[in-house]
């Protein structure tokens, strides 16, 4: 086995909590495709464009049918063993939250508690003007508030807008909080995702990443994982039941 996944397993098993970063590459092993990169469905406009405010308020015919999409790809989808096996530490007390840039609800879907979405959630849809609530499985069929007759739209945060400040907050403390910061499936390039770590780091967490690619942080982290992320969690999980920590 690779040592730095028994660094890592060391690392959880002396640690008093771990905080855990989560991005497309976590959702990838699912299977749920990068929506940046399903090109040809969109002729006229690139997914991007689509997901951002101005969509919304200029062309929402195009907007919601690119939300619709989506939504129905989420159907489809169930959390993968690494969603699981996070959700199983957060109950055995080694994971005290997951900070994720992914908007699928599969870490909810898995049974985790503590999840911040910086980027929001497909899994709602809600009035632009009301800020009323619904399933997005209701956007199918509704695009038009029943309440006041706004626009509903995704519980995402689109280009454009606030990453919104209770998650940040709360995403913030986590990593100030944590004795382990275990990145899993994100290249790191957007903010806060680029600070995070580092911040985590500088308190006196280790750093762990598994991701595809190597990131700008590389060098600061105490370990590197090039593999699958539910490969390297179900090593990790079955070195710390070895020593006894479960
Ligand atoms: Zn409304």
């Amino acid at each position: 086995m690779n040592d730095t996944v028994k660094k890592l397993a060391d690392a959880m098993t002396g640690s008093k909590m771990a905080a855990v970063f989560t991005g497309a590459g976590m959702s990838t092993e699912s299977g749920l495709p990068d929506f940046r990169s399903s090109e040809g469905l969109w002729e006229k406009y690139r997914p991007e464009e689509l997901a951002s405010v101005d969509a919304l308020n200029r062309n929402f015919g195009e907007f919601a049918s690119f939300y619709r999409q989506r939504i129905a790809t989420l159907g489809e989808v169930q959390p993968n063993r690494g969603h699981l096996i996070l959700a199983d530490w957060e109950r055995r007390g080694l994971v005290g939250g997951i900070i994720t840039q992914n908007v699928d609800g599969l870490h909810h879907a898995a049974g985790s508690k503590v999840v911040h979405e910086l980027h929001g959630t497909l899994r709602e849809v809600r009035c632009q003007s009301c800020g009323d609530v619904r399933p997005a499985s209701v956007f199918a069929d509704e695009t038009e508030c029943g309440k006041c007759g706004g626009k509903m739209r995704p519980g995402v945060v689109l280009f454009g807008e606030m990453l919104p400040e209770d998650a940040l907050q709360a995403s913030s403390e986590l990593a100030l909080s944590c004795s382990v910061f275990l990145v899993l499936g994100s290249s790191l390039t957007v903010s806060p995702a680029n600070m995070l770590p580092e911040r985590a780091r500088r308190n006196g967490a280790k750093l762990f990443i598994v991701n595809n690619t190597p990131t700008h942080l590389d060098d600061l982290a105490d370990g590197v994982i090039r593999a699958s992320i539910g490969d390297t969690l179900a090593s990790v999980d079955e070195l710390m039941k070895a020593k006894g920590r479960d």
